[in-house]
C-alpha cells in the first residue's frame, strides 16, 4: 500500500488521532472495513505523517475511494464500527449524515457528547411533529426505545454543552462508551456500540499544490505555439505520466501539449457556450483556458490517466473562474458531462479504481456539490 503524502488521503484532526490509535492498534495498521451496504471491502491504512516530518497531520489512506463513493464532504462525520467476528476482525464505516442514526460518546459517568449534533436535532424535530419524541421542556426530551432487550423511556436532557440519558430514569451514560440511537424504526432502538469518530478534513495542501500547477500549466500556454489544426484525436485509456512535484507535494503531471490539442479540438471556443473572448497575444488566437473536467485532484481514483483531452475542456476565463470559484455550477457542470461522457468512458475514466462507475452524481461531489 503506498505510504507516500502524495495523495493526502485524508487528514484526521488532532482530536481524533487519539480514538484512532485506540482504533487501528498499532500506527501503520492496514484494517479492513466492510461497506455494510453493498459488502465492498476497503483495506484502510492509517498513517503517522508526525513522525517523519513531512506533514503535521495524520492520515487514513485510501478512505478518499470511500469518500467519493458516498459523497462524503469534508466536515462529515465518519463512524468507524468494529464487529469482532470470530477470527475475522470486520469494520464497518457508517456514514452518519446517511442513517437516521444519532450517536453519543460517553463523556464522563453521568454526560454524553453528542457525537452529531445536527442529527439529533434532525431526528428531534422530525418526531416531535408526529408524537414520536414528546418534548419535556427547552431542554429535555422523552422517547420510547428498545434497550437491552425491553422497551422503556429514553430521557435526554441538554446541560450547558452535554447531555444526560436516561433509560426508565436511569442514568445510561458510560465513559467512553459509544451509544447509537436508532431512529429508523419505531419505537427507537439504543445500543451501545464500538465506535470511533472520524471527521474529515479538506487536504488544503494538496489542493494548492493543484492549483498552482494548473496555474502553471496556463501560464506556460501563454507563449507557447498552439497548432491551429484540429488535431486528430481517438478517446482511449492512456497510461499515467510520472507525478512533478508543486508546491512540495507530488501531484498529477500537466502535459502542454495536451492542453493545446484540447483547446484546438474546441476551435478555441468556450465549451459552455459561444463565449465571446480576445485574442492571444502571441498568436491571436481566441483565449480560452484548458480544464480538467475530472479534476486531477482525484487522480489516485482512477486507473488511467486523467490528463488526456478526453477530459480537458476549453472555457473562456469567465467560465473557467465560474467553475472552479462560483456558485450555482450545477447546471454547467451537467452541460459538460454530457458533452463529454462517452469520450470520459472511451478514455476508461468511468470506471473508478473502486470498482464504481463514475456518474455525474459523483463528479458533482468533486466539486462539492450534494
Ligand atoms: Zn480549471
Ligand atoms: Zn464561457
Amino acid at each position: 500500500m503506498a505510504q507516500s503524502g502524495s495523495h493526502g488521503g485524508l487528514v484526521v484532526t488532532k482530536a481524533d488521532q487519539k480514538a484512532l490509535r485506540e482504533f487501528f492498534g498499532t500506527l501503520g495498521i492496514d484494517q479492513a472495513f466492510t461497506d455494510r451496504s453493498d459488502k465492498e471491502v476497503f483495506n484502510i491504512h492509517y498513517q503517522d505523517y508526525t513522525s517523519n516530518g513531512t506533514t503535521p497531520n495524520d492520515r487514513i489512506t485510501p478512505i478518499g475511494r470511500y469518500a467519493s463513493k458516498h459523497s462524503l464532504q469534508p466536515g462529515d462525520i465518519l463512524i468507524l464500527d468494529r464487529i469482532d467476528a470470530e477470527e475475522r476482525k470486520d469494520y464497518f464505516i457508517e456514514y452518519a449524515r446517511r442513517l437516521s442514526s444519532v450517536f453519543f460518546a460517553g463523556k464522563s459517568r453521568t454526560t454524553v457528547d453528542i457525537l452529531n449534533f445536527e442529527q439529533l436535532i434532525e431526528v428531534l424535530t422530525k418526531n416531535i411533529t408526529d408524537g414520536t419524541v414528546r418534548r419535556l421542556s427547552a431542554n429535555e426530551f422523552e422517547m420510547a426505545v428498545h434497550y437491552l432487550g425491553i422497551v422503556g423511556t429514553l430521557r435526554i436532557l441538554q446541560n450547558t454543552d452535554d447531555y444526560e440519558l436516561y433509560f426508565n430514569d436511569m442514568a445510561i451514560s458510560e465513559n467512553k462508551k459509544y451509544f447509537e440511537l436508532d431512529a429508523s424504526v419505531v419505537p427507537f432502538v439504543l445500543r451501545k456500540t464500538e465506535t470511533w469518530r472520524v471527521s474529515i478534513d479538506m487536504d488544503v495542501e494538496d489542493i494548492e499544490a493543484n492549483e498552482e500547477a494548473d496555474a502553471n500549466l496556463i501560464a506556460g500556454l501563454a507563449d507557447s505555439d498552439i497548432p491551429k489544426s484540429l488535431p486528430e484525436y481517438t478517446p482511449v485509456p492512456e497510461e499515467k505520466a510520472p507525478e512533478k512535484e508543486s508546491k512540495g507535494r507530488m501531484v498529477p503531471a500537466r502535459n502542454k501539449q495536451k492542453a493545446e490539442n484540447a483547446l484546438s479540438r474546441a476551435g478555441f471556443k468556450c465549451e459552455v457556450g459561444d463565449h465571446k473572448t480576445f485574442l492571444r497575444k502571441k498568436n491571436k488566437l481566441p483565449y480560452t483556458e484548458p480544464h480538467h473536467l475530472i479534476p486531477l485532484q482525484y487522480d489516485s481514483q482512477f486507473e488511467y490517466s486523467l490528463d488526456v483531452e478526453a477530459n480537458i475542456i476549453s472555457l473562456c476565463s469567465n467560465c473557467h473562474n465560474m467553475i472552479h470559484y462560483g456558485a450555482d455550477i450545477e447546471h454547467t457542470l451537467r452541460q459538460l458531462w454530457n458533452q463529454r461522457k462517452d469520450e470520459l468512458e472511451a478514455a476508461g475514466l468511468t470506471q473508478m479504481k473502486s470498482g464504481v462507475k463514475l456518474t455525474v452524481e459523483i463528479l458533482l461531489s468533486f466539486y462539492g456539490i450534494e
